[in-house]
């Protein structure tokens, strides 16, 4: 690790001035809190991005498997998204009324996402924000489960995790008000009989999960681990929230629709609008409909709904195109082909090497967990890591010109990432277990 470090920074003088000038990048208009994780002394400064490529200050290509931790999933600046906001930002930027473009992105989106009534937001955790609140109104009741490892935004009655068999806010929450306990239950995924007795309980407005865990390690659902989430929720009036931020990458309208869920109310954020800051969260007709009794019977109306910049036209406009011309059927079959190239190329690294580690990939989404699996949880994901060896690998992937998801091993494969990309990739992965594991 000390000698890839040092790799980075002889490689980078432009960005060694800039800091010792004092610039600060994580004040610097980015709450990149996570860099403090980085795996360098100093972070990666971005001058511009194109296709599945980056370039830094220092003029150092990159390819990037990163792509924004999802957020430019289909590629640094989609072009027909380029052109959208270029439009629009000759028409107005914020209005606070729908447009024309809005009644048209709506009939977009349930055509790929299917027939809820939808809202937009800014971000992915002002979806599940949003989300969770419809749950707890209409339902009466104000507990969450949530699943141990699993990720939803920065609410705090999610970010949660099991201790000792409770449920205890995550270390280092910051500024903490609510009591934990009394709104959130935090069970290990894949764990049904966990989550009967937790609903049992009567107090649960909604589950809220990923369909697959993505921000430990990528952890699968077992067989019959939804359906019987599904039965579950059911028999006890909970509502089943399904957080698809993230996987987005297993297929077009996500991992719902390429295995037919059937959630009650859904949340999507990050790419979905080609990179522009858009989260979008459904509710299906019947949730709907309980959610408009709920108004009924308050004449003072809600509030606590929306923000006012959500459903601006900038983002309607590259929603639109997104929509349209960018995650197309298409799009995902080319995404999957990488994928597979990528997912095989590192297995066969892993294999000759004899190393116990195994690949998982949903989709687009490519991860080499350190340990043996499948893991079942987020206990078992907790554990399943080599810190010092992941670090020494994240950084020297990136001094050979590949960047992966900074804090889990995370590589995504968009439309644009070209199969020499990839090539490169598994060349470097391989050529730096050559030098751990010689
Ligand atoms: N949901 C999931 C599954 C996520 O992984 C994340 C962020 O990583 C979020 C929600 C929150 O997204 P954002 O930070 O864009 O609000």
């Amino acid at each position: 690790r000390a000698r890839e470090e040092q790799r980075f920074a002889r490689a980078r003088p432009v960005t060694r001035a800039r800091l010792d000038e004092g610039a600060e990048p994580w004040l610097a208009g980015v709450p990149m809190h996570w860099m403090r994780d980085w795996p360098s002394p100093f972070p990666l400064v971005v001058h511009r991005a194109e296709k599945a490529r980056i370039e830094d200050v220092d003029g150092i290509e990159i390819d990037d498997f990163c792509l924004g931790d999802t957020g430019s999933m289909f590629g640094h600046s989609p072009p027909p998204v380029a052109r959208a906001i270029r439009r629009q930002a000759r028409r107005g930027l914020t209005y606070m009324l729908p447009s024309d473009a809005t009644l048209r992105v709506g009939a977009l989106i349930r055509q790929v996402f299917g027939p809820m009534l939808w809202q937009m937001t800014l971000s992915a955790t002002d979806a599940n924000r949003h989300a969770l609140r419809v749950a707890r109104a209409v339902t009466g009741r104000r507990k969450v489960l949530v699943f141990n490892g699993c990720y939803h935004g920065t609410l705090e009655d999610t970010m949660v995790t099991c201790h000792q068999g409770r449920t205890v806010a995550r270390p280092g929450l910051v500024g903490q008000v609510l009591d934990i306990a009394a709104e959130a239950i935090c069970v290990e995924f894949n764990d049904l009989a966990a989550v009967e007795a937790a609903l049992a309980t009567g107090e649960v407005a909604a589950v809220l999960t990923e369909p697959v865990m993505t921000n430990s390690c990528m952890v699968l659902p077992e067989a019959g681990f939804h359906d019987g989430l599904r039965q579950l929720t059911r028999h006890h009036g909970t509502l089943l929230i399904l957080d698809e931020t993230h996987t987005q990458s297993s297929g077009l309208g996500g991992y719902r629709r390429v295995h037919s869920l059937s959630p009650d109310l859904y949340v999507i954020g990050k790419c979905v609008a080609g990179g522009i800051p858009t989260g979008l969260w459904g509710m299906t007709p019947e949730v709907a409909e309980r959610f408009a009794a709920y108004d009924l019977d308050r004449p003072e109306g809600h509030s606590g709904m929306g923000t006012t910049l959500s459903g601006n036209p900038l983002q309607v406009a590259a929603l639109e195109a997104t929509l349209s011309e960018v995650m197309t059927a298409k799009a995902h079959d080319r995404m999957e082909r990488g994928a597979l190239r990528l997912a095989a190329g590192l297995e066969g690294v892993i294999a000759r090497r004899a190393l116990p580690w195994h690949v998982v990939r949903v989709g687009a989404r490519v991860e080499f967990i350190c340990a043996p699996g499948p893991l079942r949880n987020g206990a078992e994901a907790a554990l399943a890591h080599a810190p010092e060896v992941e670090a020494a690998l994240h950084l020297g992937l990136l001094n050979r010109g590949c960047l992966i998801a900074p804090f889990h091993n995370m590589m995504l494969v968009s439309p644009v990432t070209k199969t020499r990309q990839i090539d490169r990739l598994i060349a470097a992965f391989d050529e730096i277990l050559s030098e751990l594991t010689p």
